[in-house]
């Protein structure tokens, strides 16, 4: 049986007992995957799980190992796998060519197969590492949910693609209403707790795959609701504000005695409308919601609404 926690290894050789000889050699510490032409690698490496390496044999009928390679490297989807050349010819120039494709490393055969477990393993926690701050770089680290960088790239794509397909796209801003005193009287770190609450409640408010909520700064998250009219976005923002009381979270300057958030939201209503406007327009329109429900005596969700 495969432990799902291992990490994948292609193997791509058009001769089958190259093959064997490589994943026998792997295989107590990976999942093997094969390939025995370029046009099968390129497959595989696209289809989930992803390989975490590809050990790249050069010579092959049709498309040879450095085209696999040149492929690889310019599909945003597969560029960052590293892959490991595993060839006959010794020859340095070959070697620097294959390096300058993109490849992380070179084997030569007859090789020795301690060491090319062990130039796997090391290209894999490389890897590994690079996944991982790639990930983290795109975390908020205290509610664990995505940070604004990672909304801002999200946003620019669906809002491309709003535009595009012609489809709405809606925003909703949320903030926690007067965070500051919460914290003045129970302290920052139940503040911070509070935050992690609140993130996960609001999470529950969302129901669609591809909505997602962000925290934007401070005691203030956003929630990008793509494919979605204002009314669709005002239904969401209810909900995430009654999720929010129904926390029951003790809050002694709040006008109901618990924890509540306001809300401002404000969609893509037409495509002539997405061609004049831009992502940070639609952002101050949903924020001007923001600032309404505040001085509307917050716990509330609004939209502007124009003549
Ligand atoms: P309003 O209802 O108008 O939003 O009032 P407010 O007090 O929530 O707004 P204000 O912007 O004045 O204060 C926000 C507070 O949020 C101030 C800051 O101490 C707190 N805050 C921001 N980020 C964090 C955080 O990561 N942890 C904690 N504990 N508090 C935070
Ligand atoms: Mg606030
Ligand atoms: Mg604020």
């Amino acid at each position: 049986m495969e432990e799902v926690t291992k990490p994948v290894v292609l193997i791509v050789d058009d001769v089958a007992a190259n093959i064997q000889v490589l994943a026998e050699a792997l295989k107590a510490d990976y999942r093997i995957r094969v390939a025995s032409s370029g046009e099968d690698a390129l497959r595989v490496a696209r289809r989930a799980p992803q390989p975490d390496l590809i050990l790249l044999d050069v010579m092959m009928p049709g498309m040879d190992g450095y085209e696999v390679c040149r492929r690889l490297k310019r599909d945003e989807d597969t560029q960052n796998i590293p892959v490991i050349f595993v060839t006959a010819r010794d020859d340095a120039e070959d070697e620097e060519f294959g390096l300058n494709l993109g490849a992380v490393d070179y084997v030569v055969k007859p090789y020795h197969l301690p060491i090319v477990r062990a130039r796997v393993r090391n290209h894999v926690l490389l890897k590994q590492k690079n996944d991982l701050l790639e990930r983290l770089a795109l975390i908020d680290g205290l509610t664990g949910i995505p940070n604004r960088r990672h909304f801002d790239e999200r946003f620019d794509a669906e809002w491309r693609r709003a535009v595009r397909d012609g489809q709405s796209l809606a925003l909703v801003i949320a903030d926690v209403d007067r965070f500051k005193s919460f914290n003045d009287h129970y302290g920052h770190g139940a503040g911070d707790a509070c935050l992690r609450t609140v993130a996960r409640a609001m999470q529950l408010s969302l129901t669609r795959p591809g909505d997602m909520l962000a925290r934007y700064g401070g005691e203030e998250f956003v929630v990008l609701l793509p494919d979605t009219d204002l009314e669709g976005a005002g239904q969401v923002a209810e909900r995430m504000r009654r999720q929010v009381i129904v926390l029951n979270q003790p809050h002694v300057q709040s006008d109901i005695g618990v924890v509540t958030i306001s809300l401002g939201y404000a969609a893509l209503g037409s495509v002539q409308e997405s061609q004049q406007m831009t992502p940070s327009m639609l952002l101050d329109k949903a924020d001007a919601g923001l600032y309404q429900a505040k001085s509307g005596g917050r716990n509330r969700a609004c939209c502007v609404v124009e003549e």
